[in-house]
């Protein structure tokens, strides 16, 4: 694979994205001239995009609404992107694009730093999009038991737990979903507003069960304060993003990033160290 000509983000909303910041100061401490740029794409815009950049030979990141359509578009893509079937990474090869999935290592990422150790055993996440199945695909490399869905749309989880039959249960009963569980995760938008909905309630968590939501911003979720505030490890997604934007990075340029210089641009943005 050749060196990017470009690097770039596709989603819409993008604005409010954190990678920018994070590829552009690893890009910088690399001395790699190209940048990293956000594009805000209409679904409907979304195939002649790809055509430029294909063109252009450039490489990405692709996040919501557009995982599942570059997925659809690449020529190849690993196992581990056709276990998701979503891509968030691509690139050009060949005069083809091609596509991996580093949200399912960033997530296994976030769980290891959060739990000091392995993968738990028996996880409740709660949603059934795209990251609930990035969740799964890691959960399922990393040997855990048992994976219980909790959502409000049950086909959309059925979908997610046929392709899991060995792993993946569906729940409708939330109280149920997270008994005696070693992992909480939400993979729901909940939180990405300060005014949303607890995923669950932090009472319903059994007492020792970490606490993982996907969600990130500036600051924690009220989720994360509340978990930690009533005695469990708590995270947001900030690892995580900051982790699937790593891998990326390595799948980009064949060397891992200076992870120090990600985090710092993170830190001036957000006040937090990760
Ligand atoms: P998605 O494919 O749209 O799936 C969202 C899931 O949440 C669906 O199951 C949806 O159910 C459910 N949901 C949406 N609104 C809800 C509500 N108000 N109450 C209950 N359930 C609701 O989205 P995704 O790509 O999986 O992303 C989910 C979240 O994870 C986003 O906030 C995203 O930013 C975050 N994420 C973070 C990282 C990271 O690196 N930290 C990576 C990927 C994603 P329905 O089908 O009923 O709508």
């Amino acid at each position: 694979m050749n060196r990017p000509a470009r690097l770039v983000l596709l989603g819409s909303p993008v604005a409010h994205s954190l990678s920018p910041a994070f590829q552009n100061a690893a890009l910088a401490s690399a001395a790699l001239a190209v940048r990293y740029e956000p594009i805000d794409v209409a679904p409907a815009m979304l195939g002649d995009t790809l055509d430029a950049l294909v063109r252009e030979g450039a490489a990405g990141n692709a996040t919501v609404p557009h995982k599942e359509a570059v997925f659809a578009r690449c020529a190849t893509r690993t196992a581990v992107a056709e276990r998701v079937g979503a891509v968030n990474t691509f690139w050009v090869s060949g005069g083809e694009l091609h596509g991996d999935n580093t949200d399912v290592g960033g997530f296994e990422r976030a769980v290891a730093a959060l739990t000091g150790d392995a993968m738990p055993g028996r996880i409740a996440i709660i949603g059934a999009g795209g990251a609930a199945a990035a969740a799964c695909v890691a959960a399922e490399c990393c040997d855990a038991r048992e994976v219980r869905i909790a959502t409000r749309t049950v086909e959309r989880a059925d979908r997610l737990a046929e392709r899991f039959p060995a792993l993946v249960t569906v729940y409708t009963a939330l109280e149920a979903a997270l008994e005696d569980v070693e992992l909480v995760v939400n993979a729901t938008p909940l939180g990405l507003r300060d005014d949303d909905a607890f995923p669950v309630a932090v009472e319903m968590i059994p007492a020792d069960a970490p606490v993982l939501d996907l969600v990130y911003g500036p600051g924690e979720t009220r989720w994360v304060r509340a978990a930690r505030a009533a005695g469990h490890r708590a995270a947001d997604g900030l690892r995580m993003l900051l982790e699937q934007g790593a891998l990326a990075f390595e799948r980009w340029f064949g060397f891992p990033p200076d992870r120090g210089a990600m985090s710092r641009a993170i830190h001036e943005r957000t006040g937090r160290l990760v």
